[in-house]
């Protein structure tokens, strides 16, 4: 299986740079775990020659594990949220993001993940059971209101994506009290009333995102 990766003439060069696990917006920790994509979306930061999101560089020189990431964090309360959300798709790291996560849990913080809800088709079982024991809430992109356009925009590495981010939406819905779904306003052919009314019939919220405003 091949991923989109960032263009190495576009990287820091090695001493420029100095990888960020953690990163603060506003009073909510942002966890990047991975630079791995099952989508490779076109208005994604990384597929526009940037690494970084409001200011954070997000490229990684390796991928950190939980005792790396744990100490980072200090104290969970001290946060609104903490979210798994870089310059990849979290779930790619399952098991680093539930040793994580339980832990936030068991330390009293809130945890959310943005995700682009295939982490059921990558992992070719369904792990909503897994994050509902230690995950708060759950941003996912939907981006598009059929197949053809979630091709065009997200370009996904795995076969029937559109179906998969469906089906985990709805699964998800099941057993995470709060669920939320996006679609970027603003990007060709995206039909945002057809894009809430499909994320409503899946019993979840709908959250309109506009073009360029990350975060
Ligand atoms: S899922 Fe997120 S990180 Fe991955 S390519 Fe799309 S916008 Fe970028």
């Amino acid at each position: 299986m091949t991923y989109k990766r960032p263009n190495p003439a576009k990287r820091p060069t090695p001493n420029e740079h100095q990888d960020s696990y953690v990163y603060q917006i506003r009073n909510s920790l942002y966890i990047n775990l991975t630079d791995r994509c099952t989508l490779a979306c076109q208005f994604c930061p990384k597929h526009n020659g940037s690494t970084e999101v409001k200011g954070h560089e997000l490229y990684l020189s390796k991928r950190p594990e939980a005792d790396t990431i744990i100490p980072l964090i200090g104290n969970p309360t001290d946060y609104d949220e903490i979210v798994f959300c870089g310059y990849g798709e979290p779930t790619l790291r399952l098991k680093t993001l539930l040793q994580i996560a339980n832990w936030v849990k068991e330390n009293g913080g809130n945890t959310r993940i943005n995700t682009d809800g295939l982490g059921s088709l990558f992992h070719k079982r369904d792990i909503v059971p897994e994050l509902s024991e230690c995950i708060d809430s759950l941003s996912v992109s939907l981006n598009a209101q059929n197949e053809v356009i979630y091709q065009q925009h997200c370009q996904p590495v795995l076969p029937d994506s559109y179906q998969a981010v469906q089906a985990f939406i709805k699964r998800a819905n099941e057993l995470i009290d709060d669920v939320q779904v996006s679609a970027i306003n603003g990007l060709d052919g995206v039909d945002i009333a057809q894009c809430r009314e499909i994320v409503e019939g899946l019993g979840a919220e709908f959250k309109q995102r506009e073009l360029d405003i990350v975060g």
